[in-house]
């Protein structure tokens, strides 16, 4: 396979136990349907707070005008990919094929991905205590209900991989 954007050929390296197709130039990297999912949810890696920060700042919705005007094409079908906003509102601009193959992501954007994923695992870690308390009393019920949607409806960790496994099956039948 070749580089979607600099056409080099893309070379078989280990992420986190997941085979994934690495740019040595560019340092993109392609995964194959399924594969974000494995990694998302693996999570050996631990980032700095300084990552995290330039994650989140870039935390923008919406695609930015750069990403919206080059085209990059799938290295197993040669469609031209739609670029996505990793989880609707992270700022991550990832590639998928239309067919269903995967997606693209630029250097630094997979360790960014995990990244922001950490950052929402942590948020979640460290409320559940009150989660726990409200969850106690019958009066807390409804409130931490509405807290729980409102989390989710923040950051619902583990929906990012779901929502590209349903996005690429979905293409892919079509
Ligand atoms: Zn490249
Ligand atoms: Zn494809």
């Amino acid at each position: 396979m070749k580089c979607p954007r600099c056409q080099s050929a893309l070379q078989v390296a280990t992420y986190e136990n997941v085979e994934v197709d690495r740019c040595a130039q560019c340092q993109g990297v392609w995964l194959d349907q399924g594969e974000i999912r494995q990694i998302v949810t693996t999570q050996d890696e631990k980032f700095t707070p300084e990552l995290v920060q330039e994650t989140l700042k870039k935390a923008l919705t919406g695609v930015p005008r750069d990403e919206q005007d080059s085209v990059e094409l799938c290295p197993k079908c040669s469609t031209p990919m739609n670029p996505q906003n990793y989880n609707y509102s992270s700022g991550i601009i990832v590639d998928v094929c239309p067919g269903g193959h995967g997606l693209w992501l630029d250097r630094d954007e997979l360790e960014k991905v995990q990244a922001h994923e950490e950052h929402w695992q942590a948020k979640l870690e460290k409320e559940r205590p009150q989660w726990n308390r409200l969850a106690a009393s019958a009066a807390g019920e409804l409130e931490e209900y509405r807290h729980l949607q409102d989390v989710k409806n923040k950051a619902p960790h583990g929906f990012v991989w779901r929502q590209f496994d349903r996005l690429l099956a979905k293409l892919g039948k079509s």
